[in-house]
């Protein structure tokens, strides 16, 4: 296992974007935790919504006073592979699980778990990957309580992937989902619901200067800020749907030509998936100058693409919560996401975006559409976006509905 060093945060920074009473239930409830120790565990420090938050959860929620450990399992790609199709068949396909992949599944949860060498009270495990290791620490760590933080869409499992995965969910004391619906898809003692947030003070979401934005834009060419854009931000996994985004364009640009697409997308360390879809979706893409697919951008290039973009769009199949959303919404650009998973939490169509059926190509289009050949509307849109996300999906918020199922289950 090692450990992430997240940059420092202090609470003291979100007065600007919170509300006082929120901040005064944060004091309070970090009050309640003060003599927990808190262990987060997942599998990848960079890439993806789940490290994405621990880097700002971790770091806060020490300058709160609740002592807060990150720790990154120690796996290869071996174990990325099990840990995939697990993440796969939870989200609905047969992919494949064989005894030998259980067993290398079995063997890395285990001893990684063995290397915890400090106790906790709370130890936090984050999706599939690390739950295999709550048999190993109800020996090594009985006092401690452990929660499964499942950020995925696991309302319709593969049925194996489903019972290998409960024999390990029954076990844990507590879990947290991302929506109501998914609490009943996972046999689990008790559960709580908690909607994950964006940090608007992280580089990646933070207001910039016209100077960086005119530096970061300079190196995002040939990508034109003049010409309209449309932009989806997503890991190269199957369910992100870049193929369905791609073909939603091309309707477009017979309607729109000057129209451009950028599709980004980071690897995550732990998706061994990523680097073939890449290279099928640049290869679809290869033969149309104005589709930009762009890998491991910076967070302030990040920022300046959700921010400079004309529309965002999520076409996702499955999606747990989808972060993007919500980073676009707070830049003030409207989304056209797929009606799937966390999706229609962020988006309230006709006010902040749009949501269509997740294979509606079509409806992808005329929505796109609309929004490029209206100045104002695409406008009201954002302004709205951003107020929503400000009112539900921002950081405090959610450390506000952790704590409290942490200070619920410690106390
Ligand atoms: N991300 C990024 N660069 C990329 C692609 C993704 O920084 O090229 C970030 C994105 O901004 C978001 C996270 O990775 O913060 C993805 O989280 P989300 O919940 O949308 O999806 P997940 O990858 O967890 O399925």
């Amino acid at each position: 296992m090692h450990a992430p060093s997240p940059p420092a945060r202090s609470i003291a920074a979100y007065e600007a974007v919170t509300d006082h009473d929120r901040l005064e239930r944060l004091a309070t409830l970090a009050e309640t935790l003060a003599d927990a120790r808190v262990l987060h565990v997942n599998s990848a420090a960079h890439g993806g919504g789940v490290a994405e938050l621990l880097r700002s959860i971790v770091p806060v929620c020490n300058d709160l006073g609740v002592d807060t450990d990150w720790r990154v399992m120690d796996a290869d790609e071996s174990f990325f592979e099990v840990t995939k199709s697990l993440h796969n068949g939870l989200q609905g396909e047969g992919a494949p699980l064989t005894e030998e992949m259980k067993a290398t599944y079995r063997t890395v949860t285990e001893r990684n778990a063995a290397a915890i060498d400090e106790a906790y009270d709370l130890v936090v495990l984050h999706d599939p990957q690390p739950l295999g290791m709550v048999p190993t620490l109800a020996g090594t760590m009985p006092e401690a309580t452990v929660i499964w933080r499942c950020h995925l869409d696991p309302t319709a499992p593969a049925r194996e992937h489903l019972e290998f995965v409960a024999d390990y969910t029954e076990l844990v004391d507590h879990a947290i989902f991302s929506r109501t619906v998914y609490e009943t898809a996972i046999p689990v003692p008790s559960s709580s619901v908690v909607h994950p947030s964006i940090d608007p003070l992280a580089a990646k979401n933070r207001d910039l200067d016209e100077e960086t934005v005119a530096i970061e834009s300079d190196r995002l060419e040939p990508i034109s800020f003049d010409a309209p854009l449309v932009t989806q931000v997503s890991r190269f996994d199957p369910w992100k749907d870049q193929f369905g985004t791609l073909e939603a364009y091309r309707r477009l640009t017979d309607r729109v030509p000057d129209v451009q697409l950028a599709l980004v997308g980071s690897m995550a360390d732990d998706d061994p998936e990523g680097r073939a879809i890449h290279d099928e979706v640049a290869a679809a893409a290869a033969d149309d100058p104005d589709v930009h697919v762009l890998t491991d951008r910076s967070d302030t290039a990040v920022n300046v693409l959700q921010r400079r973009s004309d529309v965002v769009v999520q076409k996702s199949l499955r999606e747990g919560f989808g972060l993007v959303v919500s980073e676009a919404l707070w830049k003030r650009t409207p989304v056209v996401g797929s009606n799937v998973g966390g999706i229609p939490l962020q988006i309230e169509d006709g006010r902040n975006g749009y949501v269509v059926a997740p294979d509606d190509v079509a409806g992808v289009t005329r929505r796109v559409e609309r929004l490029l050949r209206d100045d104002a509307h695409r406008t009201d849109l954002g302004q709205y976006g951003r107020a929503s996300v400000r009112d539900r999906f921002l950081l405090p918020l959610q450390l506000v509905d952790c704590l409290e199922v942490f200070a619920e289950i410690v106390t």
